[in-house]
């Protein structure tokens, strides 16, 4: 079966086909960069790791523009508050949020364009959208008329019967309740302080919205593949875009519409304005790593709510155990008898079940029951001592395979390198030769503190990091 995806424009699951052969072009709606991100955030992007890990897995070649969201309502009100430039503002935030990206092991995007540096590209769509009579100005605010754009609530499905014409927001965020004509260009007022452009357009600045159009478009063409967001996007931002950008450019915007469910703590919404979110560094801080964290936010089916809870995070944790521990028991396995074709067996089940599944519309739950699945039936072969070096071999090739997309056994930039861990084990072997108890002790200690455990085997010390 071919890769399907649930598109959220058409509401059905379609085959997955890419404009250009072999290649995918991608586009994600990145953060704003007025705090740091929370885990509710990285959900999505964690769902569009996942997506990007598994299109390479099938062979393709992604291209993936993940816009920063640098000016806005909220950027500009709180960049005032502490008193610093803009720029200087969202800076401190882009960098936190590319070193939580690290620590969660997600992949990088090819591009991560801010919107600040693209105003003459959302002028210039901004000027068409003039010309073709879809938008208007008011006091130097310029708006989209969606009475002019038939096809405006074709993604979030909307009966626009009763629109009242000429109603206008100004506001990026608004419900479904208040369709009305959207801000693309906004007057400088006062409360913008020294935020401004001078463009053809006059003295202001961009709305939300516009960004993601002129950017997206920029990086990936007027017609592109695959555009992913949390479901909150979906109105009014991703329903905006499609009007900005078809009706500037007259061509279809996007193929498959791709929206990720919401993570929750208790029953609502992770938000910022909620106040009920964690940050990444909060989870760090109580000792669990990153990538407990990956798995948990990995393992929930993406058009599912994943409802965060501690008990989750020490779940995900064991689960990793599992399936670290087996991997390096694995590498430190001799071999023994051949198993007579039943790991060839096990291995090829797990391949094929693992891409079944997540060809499925990234069906994550059950390409992990397949990797677990496999687990058990290596150790159990490995402990009748029926697993040859060569059945080994092909075991742990296949494992990683599937840990290019589910990426459970990286490290983290912070961990402290192989080498530095082997000289101090070195040490404290050193230590114990010279019956210096108390300083081999101390080292085992320092080492623990490090989340590096150690055991006295007779082939020598072993060692495994913390998970
Ligand atoms: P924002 O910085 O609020 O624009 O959000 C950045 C991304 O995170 C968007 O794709 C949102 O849809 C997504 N997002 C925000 N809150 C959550 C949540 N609680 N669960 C999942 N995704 C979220
Ligand atoms: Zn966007």
């Amino acid at each position: 079966m071919a890769l399907r995806f649930r598109n959220s424009l058409t509401r059905t699951k379609e085959e997955f086909q890419p404009i250009e052969p072999g290649h995918v072009r991608m586009y994600t709606c990145g953060p704003t960069v007025y705090y740091y991100a929370h885990i509710g955030n990285f959900r999505a992007y964690m769902f569009e790791d996942l997506l990007r890990r598994y299109l390479k897995f099938k062979g393709y070649k992604v291209t993936q523009v993940m816009n920063l969201t640098d000016v806005d309502d909220k950027t500009i009100r709180d960049s005032q508050k502490e008193g610093v430039s803009l720029k200087e503002f969202t800076k401190k935030y882009i960098d936190a949020f590319f070193h939580d990206l690290d620590t969660l092991g997600i992949e990088r995007a090819e591009y991560y364009p801010a919107a600040t540096d693209h105003i003459p590209e959302m002028v210039a769509i901004i000027k068409k959208l003039l010309e073709r009579g879809l938008a208007y100005e008011v006091d130097g605010n310029y708006y989209f008329r969606i009475s002019a754009f038939p096809e405006y609530g074709k993604l979030a499905n909307l009966d626009l019967n009763n629109l009242k014409a000429g109603a206008r927001v100004a506001a990026d965020e608004y419900e479904k309740d208040s369709v009305s004509d959207f801000a693309l260009w906004k007057a400088w007022d006062e409360a913008d302080g020294d935020v401004y452009w001078e463009t053809e357009l006059g003295k202001g600045r961009p709305g939300w919205h516009i960004e993601c159009s002129a950017m997206s478009t920029k990086y990936l063409g007027n017609h592109f593949d695959i555009h992913t967001g949390g479901i909150d996007n979906l109105f009014p931002h991703h329903e905006n875009e499609i009007a900005q950008t078809e009706g500037a450019t007259g061509e279809k915007f996007v193929n498959y519409w791709l929206h990720c469910e919401h993570l929750i703590v208790d029953g609502a919404k992770m938000s910022k304005s909620a106040g009920n979110f964690y940050f990444l560094k909060d989870i760090l801080e109580k000792g669990y790593p990153g990538v407990a964290v990956r798995y948990l936010l990995m393992a929930t089916h993406y058009r599912q709510q994943l409802n965060f809870t501690f008990q989750g995070l020490d779940a995900a944790r064991k689960a990793l155990e599992r399936y670290n521990d087996f991997i390096s028991n694995l590498s430190d396995y001799s071999g023994g008898e051949d198993s007579g074709g039943e790991a060839k067996q096990a291995i090829d089940k797990m391949l094929k079940g693992f891409e079944e599944t997540l060809d499925d519309d990234l069906n994550i739950s059950g390409a992990l029951g397949a990797v677990f699945d496999f687990i058990r039936d290596i150790n159990r072969l490995k402990a009748d001592n029926k697993l040859s070096a060569a059945e080994r071999d092909s075991a742990l090739e296949a494992i990683r395979k599937v840990d290019t997309v589910l990426n459970f056994t990286y490290q983290q930039q912070d961990e402290h390198l192989d080498s530095e861990i082997e000289a101090l084990i070195q040490k404290r072997t050193d230590a114990r030769k010279n019956k210096d108890y108390v300083l081999a002790d101390k080292i085992r200690d320092e080492l623990l503190a490090m989340g590096i455990v150690l055991e006295d085997t007779a082939q020598g010390v072993k060692w495994k990091r913390k998970v």
